[in-house]
């Protein structure tokens, strides 16, 4: 007889005869009321146990953590807050778990031992709510895409182009770190290297995908990206996944368009998708907030801040309106800014960039036009001469959720723009030949996926939305 996921018993149109199912016992109480949870669901099904005909050896081992194997009929329940419960006839127990060892027991943790265990945190409410609502949105990312026709597109981890300058990079060598190969001059003799040249983990996959959009038309990639960035914050990891569309003969406002609608979408999908694991994620977060000063906690529930998202554009600012704004703001009068805004060509920084969001405009932000020489090589300079069709989307709570712009399609502007900087011609021959044969206006942009998961489920460290976060210092599991 196969076994039943629990969340079709719960869903169930009428009481069963016999069922089977197989789980995870959460809690064992009165010797008599297992919670039993096998990952289809945020919820347990109450499993009532006939103690007077169990041996006292078995019962013993039902335990927080062990893994069971039950049969029973489905009935309708009377305990308060479920449907159905399972009468059980016949109870296996699968293995066992220790309840003396078992770390993940039935009570509050704090998110750092969470984290220090993060192969067994999955089995928590939370963390099963966070892991199946990141599931849902990846899944909504490709359907987003695959409906309007853009080509799923798989760009190199390993890269040969260390001219993107996104970050900084992890090296790939299997050269022996103890006796390197030199040169002559006593370099270090990459061509002795693997590939046979210098090799990096990718910051972006977007130059690549910018060669497939100018012949596929629409393309995104979905995929892991790294950054050495030894900046130890919590929207920052040493490894997370990004998605990056990229669409020929899209200018910037284009551009926009697709990002707002594609965050829509994959917010309102989820939203239809997980409304057991969002309502349970936002108790959760009511409860954190309890423990915070009124001033810090937000006025919106999740829910809320979801639904905000849906019903309300971004907010469209150029990077020249926000520093007027940022300059006249109260914090920057009281040099309450750790970085106080004096002028136009000033890098934002993310108290700007949360300011804005959470204090002036109160609603996501997409912020444009920025100075050229604080953004990236590939930009298309603008009439002025002196911003860049540059966008990010700001979001409450997160900062940056978003970065893109239109692309330099100009041959000429490009290789002058890569002469100023010293980017080198020869090592991107193969991007500027795109811009060589059948250039054309194209825009794209890179979702940082672990920012959109701690968005929709309401964490506040991006370390809690991946199952094994890489982090400076740790590369645990
Ligand atoms: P930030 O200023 O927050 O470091 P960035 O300007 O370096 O971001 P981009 O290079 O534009 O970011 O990358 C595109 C998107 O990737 C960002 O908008 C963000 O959502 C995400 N992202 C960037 N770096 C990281 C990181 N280290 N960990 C997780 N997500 C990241
Ligand atoms: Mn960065």
């Amino acid at each position: 007889m196969k076994h039943t996921k629990v969340k079709e018993l719960l869903n169930s149109a009428q009481t069963l005869q016999e069922v089977y199912v197989k789980g995870w016992v959460r809690t064992f109480r009165n010797n008599q009321f297992i919670a039993l949870n096998d990952g289809s669901t945020i919820n347990n099904i109450q499993c009532v146990v006939d103690f007077e005909n169990t041996p006292a050896e078995t019962l013993k081992r039902i335990t927080t953590g062990a893994a069971v194997a039950l049969k029973g009929s489905l009935t309708e329940s009377k305990g308060a807050g479920q449907k159905y419960e399972i009468q059980v006839t016949s109870l296996e127990i699968l293995g066992d778990s220790d309840p003396e060892k078992f770390p993940m027991q039935p009570k509050k943790h704090t998110l750092e031992f969470l984290r220090a265990n993060a192969h067994l945190r999955v089995r928590t409410n939370a963390f099963g709510a966070i892991m199946r609502v990141r599931s849902v949105l990846s899944f909504a990312v490709h359907q987003y895409f695959q409906e309007k026709g853009f080509v799923y597109v798989n760009t190199p981890v390993i890269t040969g182009a260390d001219a993107e300058g996104a970050g900084e990079m992890f090296q790939v060598t299997s050269l022996p770190l103890d006796n390197l190969p030199r040169t002559e001059e006593g370099h270090i003799d990459y061509k002795k290297d693997f590939f046979g040249k210098h090799t990096n983990l990718t910051v972006s996959g977007q130059l690549e995908g910018e060669t497939f959009a100018m012949a596929l038309g629409q393309i995104y990639t979905f995929g892991p990206t790294f950054r050495a960035e030894n900046s130890n914050t919590s929207r920052h990891l040493a490894e997370f996944w990004m998605i990056e569309p990229e669409v020929a003969f899209n200018d910037l406002d284009d551009n926009m368009d697709l990002a707002e609608d594609f965050i829509q979408y994959v917010i309102k999908y989820t939203m239809d998708k997980c409304a057991d694991d969002l309502k349970f994620l936002e108790g959760r977060l009511l409860e954190e907030e309890k423990s915070k000063p009124q001033a810090e906690r937000s006025e919106m529930t999740l829910l809320e801040k979801l639904n905000f998202v849906l019903e309300n554009n971004f907010k469209r600012v150029s990077y020249t309106e926000a520093i007027d704004i940022l300059k006249n703001s109260t914090p920057n009068k009281k040099k309450k800014f750790q970085y106080i805004i004096e002028e136009w060509g000033a890098d934002l920084q993310s108290e700007h960039e949360r300011f804005l969001v959470e204090k002036h405009f109160k609603c996501p932000v997409i912020l444009y036009d920025y100075p050229a020489n604080i953004k990236a090589f590939y930009m298309r300079l603008n009439e002025d001469g002196k911003t860049v069709r540059a966008m990010d989307i700001l979001f409450p709570g997160i900062g940056e959720i978003v970065g893109g712009s239109q692309r330099e399609e100009r041959y000429d502007v490009l290789v002058e723009k890569m002469k100023t900087l010293g980017i080198d011609e020869e090592e991107l021959w193969w991007y500027l030949d795109t811009r060589r044969f059948g250039t054309a206006v194209h825009s794209g942009f890179g979702l940082g996926f672990e920012r959109l998961v701690l968005f929709v489920t309401g964490m506040t460290n991006i370390r809690d939305v991946i199952p094994f976060p890489r982090t400076p210092g740790n590369a645990e599991f």
